[in-house]
């Protein structure tokens, strides 16, 4: 499911704590449900009591300082279950602008040599306080409060409405968003990395597959200056 250029440590921000919780509690259960088919309202075992399970570690409330203790904890605990080599493990953080330098130092350390399948989800309100050291070693992205959204489209926002339009092709004439994505990248202001984002939080919901994919397309976006390359390749890839 998860290989190769999948970035698995990853800082989202957005302007307040109730979207990071929702959207990390969504990305966890789509990480650890056992099932084929991922589904939002999943009541399995693991999804329903997703911040409790094993394997999962949650460290920080957004507003206390993070313990050096505390990423020992998760270091410690990662370490000793490292031999199941195919499990998920995954450690969240909330709040990572609350670190000190001793903690700090060593999340630095475990950030640099990740044990096998760990995933890290950093949240932050306050992505300008986060340490650059951390933010370096991570992908970076921005979640959309979806209430200020709803007025960017009663204001006929135009990428709304080309984003629509995609997931309308995708659904029934996918060859179309070919020139679809042309003509929203000779936009003007567009910025791909916003339109990628905005998938992001649309696949979270409804194609897990399609979220992977437009993660790895924003990996990409940082490294590879060919913007239309990318798009289509991305496009390529969407199921
Ligand atoms: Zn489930």
């Amino acid at each position: 499911m998860i290989n190769g250029d999948f970035p698995n440590q990853i800082i989202f921000y957005a302007q307040n704590n109730q979207i990071l919780e929702d959207f990390s509690n969504l990305l966890a259960k789509q990480l650890f449900c056992p099932k084929e088919q991922k589904d939002i309202n999943c009541d399995c075992a693991t999804c329903t009591r997703i911040e409790h399970i094993h394997d999962y570690i949650n460290v920080g409330n957004f507003k206390d300082q993070i313990k050096k203790e505390e990423i020992k904890n998760i270091i410690k605990l990662f370490s000793r279950s490292a031999l199941e080599k195919s499990a998920i493990k995954l450690y969240r953080i909330k709040g990572i602008e609350n670190f000190n330098s001793f903690s700090a130092n060593s999340l630095l350390k475990f950030l640099e040599e990740p044990p096998n399948n760990t995933f890290a989800i950093l949240l932050t309100t306050n992505l300008e306080k986060v340490l650059p050291t951390i933010k370096s070693r991570c992908q970076i992205f921005f979640l959309e409060d979806k209430n200020n959204k709803k007025d960017v489209k009663d204001s006929n926002n135009i990428i709304d409405k080309l984003q629509q339009q995609f997931l309308k092709n995708l659904a029934t004439n996918k060859d179309n968003n070919f020139i679809l994505i042309r003509s929203i990248i000779a936009m003007k202001d567009f910025d791909s990395k916003d339109f990628l984002n905005k998938m992001l939080e649309t696949f979270i919901e409804s194609n897990f597959n399609n979220y992977e994919i437009t993660l790895k397309a924003l990996a990409e976006l940082k490294r590879n200056q060919n913007v239309n390359l990318v798009m289509q390749k991305w496009i390529l890839e969407l199921t």
